[in-house]
């Protein structure tokens, strides 16, 4: 499984990172960042929540 973001949507408001903050962080850039872009298998659900939580729709999973 892989995260990926699409930097072209993402607004960088952090609701992901609100829903699952060991996986998402803003930075002190205000840029959003994916601490673990290959998470393990059992982080799934975190994972998919954190997709249904984003409005803009740039979160998804690949595998
Ligand atoms: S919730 Fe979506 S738009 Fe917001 S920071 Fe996360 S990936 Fe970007």
């Amino acid at each position: 499984m892989r995260i990926v973001v699409d930097r072209n949507l993402c607004d960088s408001q952090g609701q992901c990172a609100a829903a699952v903050p060991d996986l998402f962080d803003l930075g002190d850039d205000d840029v959003l960042h994916v601490l673990d872009e290959q998470p393990p298998e059992d982080r799934r659900g975190d994972v998919e929540v954190a997709v249904a939580r984003c409005p803009k729709r740039a979160l998804g999973i690949e595998g």
